[in-house]
């Protein structure tokens, strides 16, 4: 008969799963994210991890407020000359947007007209095994800021529920020692 995981020590059992790699085991644990303040530039590098689930603010659906609101990349944010320009940038797009949608063509295609720096909300769901690996990736120096940000956010999370298993986590250098990036390091 199978020992249960509670007869064991489960600090030795996961270690052990870890040192033999029997990555299958971490995938019946799972994790849901409610993700918000992000930008589509963000969500769209999100959603290329394909061991998820995804529920995202639909741009068919939901009609853009006035003003939508957008994130603004800190080098931009720091530079008050881009800064300024950036935000002319986003009313433009916000008087065209709305004027598409006040003349009937629909939120789906005036969509076309708004930036990716447009905000957008998202519930995921990943197990711990997608989650290594999107730590190990996006936890990186070499990932984008907002994809790092969020990705740092959502490691404190599971971190303090699971740190058996989330102890192990990390980008390449930490996790497994040597940085795959090459010259990119
Ligand atoms: C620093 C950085 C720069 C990037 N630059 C670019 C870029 O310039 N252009 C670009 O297009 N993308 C880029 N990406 C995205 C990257 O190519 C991946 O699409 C993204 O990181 C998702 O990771 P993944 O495919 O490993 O894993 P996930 O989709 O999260 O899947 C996890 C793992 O499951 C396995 N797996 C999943 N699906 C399959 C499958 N169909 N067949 C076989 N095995 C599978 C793989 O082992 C994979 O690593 C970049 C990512 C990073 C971190």
């Amino acid at each position: 008969m199978l020992e249960s995981v509670e007869e064991l020590d489960t600090k030795k059992f996961i270690s052990k799963i870890m040192g033999v790699r029997h990555f299958s085991v971490l995938e019946h644990v799972s994790s849901t994210f409610g993700v918000e303040g992000i930008s589509r530039v963000a969500s769209h590098q999100l959603v290329r991890h394909r061991l998820a689930s995804y529920s995202q603010k639909s741009q068919r659906y939901v009609t853009e407020k006035d003003p939508f609101t957008y994130i603004i990349p800190p080098k931009i944010l720091e530079n008050e000359e881009s800064c300024k320009e950036y935000e002319q940038f986003m009313e433009e797009s916000q008087k065209l947007y709305s004027k598409f949608v006040g003349t009937g063509i629909p939120a789906e295609d005036a969509r076309f007209v708004l930036p990716n720096a447009a905000e957008t909300k998202l519930v995921m769901t990943m197990n711990a095994r997608e989650l290594m690996h999107f730590f190990e990736v996006r936890t990186c120096n070499r990932a984008q800021w907002e994809i790092k940000d969020t990705a740092k956010k959502m490691y404190k999370l599971v971190y303090i529920q699971a740190s058996l298993i989330f102890q192990y986590a990390g980008p390449a250098c930490v996790s497994k020692g040597k940085c795959p990036e090459g010259e990119m390091s």
